[in-house]
């Protein structure tokens, strides 16, 4: 830490906001429990300025710009300069070196904006911070935070700026970003001494710590810079960048064919040489050679191919927030998926009430507050005295929700906000007169225990005249376990538990989402004593499944991936749900039976089992890293705080981008944006789609490698028979001069290559089995149509090189036309690299615009080269006459056929 940063963080530490009262902290900030004005918020913002720490600084540009220098193939291109700048050669110097230039600008500049591409959509997902407001709860962005602002804490946030806590239930804070203690501590609102240091100060929530349980509100009185981990900046959130295992092993290819490279040139040099080849001349082939074979547009075709595929990934909504993620997307085998949310829409109604022995429906539907209770088709009367109202009553008093309702031209709109379990309550209380708010006059909220998925349940403590009451919802299981008597006909009687859960499991085995509300006397948050409740009722609400999900499970049943369904959920309700959107399963296992299984007996049954209920996230935990280390790759999606270390441990963790916790947002690899499973199944589509065109691209890039290779080879080994006749016998036939090779790889081709990163989806790579990650980027196939294109092009270059110069021809022109021969070969075999197995006459011309144009660019490009001054210096080219032109048109598509014929054979 620099010395000035040390005074900054002294300076930080002196407002002791920590051993200060409450109300002292709340006067000295300007500020009320009901929270800022509108007016003082924006005062504020303009006074302190955005709430934002400088993060480490992003990978700087020189870095950047460096590391484009840095591969084993741009070693040997240094090399090849330096030889012939040595010979002599400047225009083959010059052109290498603009292709070492050009090569860097793009890099630089692809690799630049695939940062700040990343960034941007980190943006998109970037925290929000709950507030109060005038008296009113607020979601803001956490940038636009100013000291004073009042702000609630739930488990899963990530404390979005300093904060003196004023109220709390529960609450456990990991603060390992401050710390280094990565276990969570409790918080309280005593004040604490003056000399308190930072870990110890248990009454502050400090930004970037997460909450791990519990609520809390507290109030801002340091953001941005000025903040504890503002004053050790840099920490907050380093940007890794992790190369994706296909660059890795590009990059390691890349260093093979380099060896190669230099092998193959070192032995034709030594045989040149013996052969008493002048030595400038063999010089020239070797470098030549080695050119030839450099995949030179590779990397910036892998940046461009990832970088158009997490722009496609986006449309389609899911954030990627590391790289890596979007090739194992096309990997993965198994999809761990949860329910609520995700498989079905989250919209809760409830539907069905058992009380005191009764069955009752609800109607009018969950975004409405007119509706009845009926019995029987008949509707019932609902008083204060009646059983369902007290049912209800504990529905809609254990509860963090609110619902807001606005009639405008008598059509009624009604806002949830909260949590959808509980919204539904408050819908259902509101159909027969209970609201939260009224009942809250008359009986004020004392305490709290907060749902937390570990708990299963909530309750709420409240001031009654006849003393304070608890009322608790939750899993049925769970609060049956609690009770010991139930109300029956006004009256309290010995609970029968086996019924009540019969009747749990009836609801449930129709879909239903099924919640036990029970009482107690007492103030039980605060005791914790949570047995000898009374039973109140069972409360079942319909969450019907997304649209799409049935066609998203199928078709990932298609390309070969499982969907497992993974819940905190009854497990009748799950095996319905599961039923009606096509996940099938031999048996439903529960957390109790997972539980009692061993590593072994569960990686058996993984095998055959696809839905998990009452799951706790420590056991959704151990599935993922057993189908792991069974060798599937495996994607979880999660919401909760809870949820984190599978998500983190997941092959792919997606979090969900609306009900989502920013703990496990960070936790993620990719956020849905839209929660939706669907999305999932898009990022897989995706992920296969950009290997696919990578392989397609480089499948071509490659071809023009090994043809040139061969082709050299051939001249080579032809002269040394001497069946190559020039007739400047001082001459010696080089087929192309490096310029030329240079020229091919990198401009025209590379175009055409950049564009393949273009191409659509092909339906057929989404109905075969996943991506093998330990496989080849090519198939065996690619691979063969590689080695069948690479022939066909040296049989063409080497025959039109020959009849040219037995034409007697210069060797200039014999090799101008030689390179037109294969610029045009070249644009019609891209063609057939557009698909792997699919016929060249099955793709639509204008389906990938940008290889149609490109493709006539490059060739547009190449003839202007051919009657362009400096290019015809630097290139060593001229124009052709119609005669040659009409030999190139006839040898030309011969690439092209061939490979068809070839694709057609092996389909
Ligand atoms: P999931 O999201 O997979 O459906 P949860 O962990 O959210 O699972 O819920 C598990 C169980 O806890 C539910 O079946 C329900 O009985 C109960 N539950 C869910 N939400 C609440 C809540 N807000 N208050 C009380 N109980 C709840
Ligand atoms: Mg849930």
């Amino acid at each position: 830490m620099s010395v000035e940063e040390t005074t900054q963080k002294s300076s930080a530490s002196e407002n002791a906001w920590h051993a200060l009262d409450r109300d002292d902290v709340l006067q000295a900030l300007d500020t009320t429990p009901d929270g800022l004005s509108d007016a003082q918020v924006a005062e504020r913002q303009a006074e302190h300025g955005p709430n934002t720490v400088q993060r480490n600084a992003t990978t700087s540009k020189l870095a950047i710009l460096l590391h484009q220098f840095t591969s084993p193939l741009i070693y040997v291109l240094l090399i090849a300069f330096g030889i012939t700048v040595f010979i002599g050669h400047y225009p083959d110097a010059i052109v290498i070196a603009a292709v070492l230039l050009i090569n860097a600008v793009i890099g630089f500049y692809q690799e630049y904006r695939a940062e700040n591409a990343m960034a941007a959509l980190a943006n998109l997902v970037s925290p929000t911070a709950r507030v109060r407001r005038d008296g009113e709860p607020a979601d803001v962005e956490s940038e636009k935070l100013v000291p004073g602002d009042i702000v609630l804490l739930e488990s899963g946030s990530l404390v979005p700026a300093d904060l003196r806590l004023l109220s709390e239930t529960d609450l456990k804070i990991e603060e390992s970003i401050l710390t280094g203690e990565s276990a969570a501590v409790s918080k309280t609102i005593e004040t604490v001494s003056t000399e308190t240091v930072v870990g110890d100060r248990s009454n502050m929530a400090h930004m970037g710590s997460a909450v791990t349980t519990g609520r809390a509100v507290g109030v801002v009185v340091a953001t941005g810079a000025d903040t504890e981990i503002g004053t050790i900046a840099g920490q907050m959130r380093e940007t890794t960048r992790a190369a994706t295992p296909l660059q890795t092993r590009m990059r390691h290819f890349g260093n093979r064919i380099s060896i190669a490279i230099v092998g193959v040139s070192v032995v034709v040099f030594g045989i040149g040489l013996l052969q008493g080849i002048a030595v400038t001349d063999i010089f020239l082939l070797a470098v030549a050679i080695a050119v030839a074979a450099i995949p030179e547009g590779l990397p910036i075709v892998m940046t461009v191919a990832l970088a158009v595929s997490v722009a496609r990934m986006a449309d389609r909504n899911a954030i990627i927030r590391r790289l890596p993620a979007v090739e194992t997307l096309g990997s993965c085998t198994v999809i761990l998926s949860d329910k609520t949310g995700t498989l079905t829409e989250n919209r809760m109604t409830v539907q069905q009430l058992r009380v005191d022995g009764s069955v009752y429906t609800v109607t009018g539907g969950g975004d409405t507050t007119e509706g009845a209770i009926e019995q029987n088709g008949e509707p019932v009367a609902i008083d204060e005295a009646s059983a369902v109202y007290d049912a209800l009553r504990a529905g809609v008093l254990a509860n963090e929700s609110r619902i807001r309702t606005q009639t405008e031209d008598n059509t009624e709109r009604i806002e949830l906000l909260g949590d959808p379990t509980e919204t539904a309550l408050l819908v259902a209380g509101a159909k027969v007169g209970l609201h939260r708010e009224q009942l809250l006059e008359t009986t004020p909220e004392i305490g709290q225990i907060p749902f937390e998925s570990d708990r299963q349940f909530a309750a709420t403590a409240h001031k009654t005249p006849d003393g304070p009451q608890t009322y608790f919802k939750g899993a049925p299981e769970r609060i049956i376990a609690m009770c010991t008597d139930a109300r029956v006909n006004g009256a309290s009687e010995p609970i029968d538990r086996e019924a009540i859960l019969a009747a749990a499991h009836e609801m449930a085995n129709d879909g239903l989402r099924v919640l036990a509300v029970a009482t107690g006397a007492g103030d039980r948050t605060e005791s914790e004593s949570l047995d000898g409740l009374t039973l109140l009722g069972l409360i079942g609400m319909r969450d019907p499944p997304r649209n799409g999900v049935p066609d998203a499970i199928v078709a990932c049943h298609n390309a070969g991936m499982r969907v497992l369904m993974v819940t905190g959920d009854h497990a009748a309700t799950a095996g319905a749900i599961a039923k009606q959107i096509g996940i099938e399963s031999d048996t439903v296992l529960t957390g109790a039976d997972v539980a009692a299984l061993s590593d072994e007996e569960l990686t058996e049954q993984l095998q055959t089992t696809s839905v998990f209920a009452r799951i706790s996230p420590t056991q959704k935990l151990r599935l993922t890293e057993l189908l792991q280390a069974d060798g599937e790759i495996v994607a979880v999606t999660g919401d909760g705080v809870n949820d984190a270390p599978a998500l983190k441990s997941a092959h792919i963790g997606a979090a969900m981008g609306i009900t989502g916790t920013d703990v496990a947002k960070e936790a993620s690899e990719m956020v849905l944006t839209d929660d939706n499973f669907t999305t999932i199944y898009a990022a897989v589509e995706e992920g296969r789609t950009v290997f696919a065109n990578i392989a397609k691209a480089t499948t071509f890039l490659l071809s023009t490698g090994v043809g040139l290779v061969l082709a050299f080879l051939a001249t080579f080994t032809l002269t040394a028979f001497g069946v190559f006749a020039v007739a400047d016998d001082d001459v010696f036939p080089l087929l192309l001069i490096p310029a030329q090779v240079l020229w091919l790889n990198v401009v025209t081709n590379g175009i055409q290559d950049v564009a393949l990163a273009f191409e659509p989806g092909e339906p057929q790579q989404y109905e075969r089995p996943p991506n093998d990650p330990n496989a080849g980027l090519l198939s065996g196939f690619l691979l063969e149509r590689t080695a069948v294109a690479g022939v066909l092009l040296a049989v063409v270059a080497v025959a039109m090189f020959w009849w040219q110069l037995s034409t007697g021809v210069s060797i200039e022109y014999a090799q101008t036309a030689t390179l037109t021969l294969l610029v045009i070969s070249m644009a019609l075999y891209v063609g057939a690299c557009r698909s792997e197995t699919q016929s060249i006459f099955e793709k639509s011309l204008f389906s990938n615009r940008m290889l149609f144009v490109g493709t006539i660019a490059a060739v547009a490009i190449h003839i202007g080269a051919l009657y362009f001054g400096p290019t015809q210096f630097l290139l060593g080219v001229q124009p052709l006459t119609t005669e040659t032109w009409l030999t190139i048109g006839l040898l030309a598509p011969a690439t092209l056929v061939v490979v068809e014929i070839h694709k057609y054979i092996r389909r």
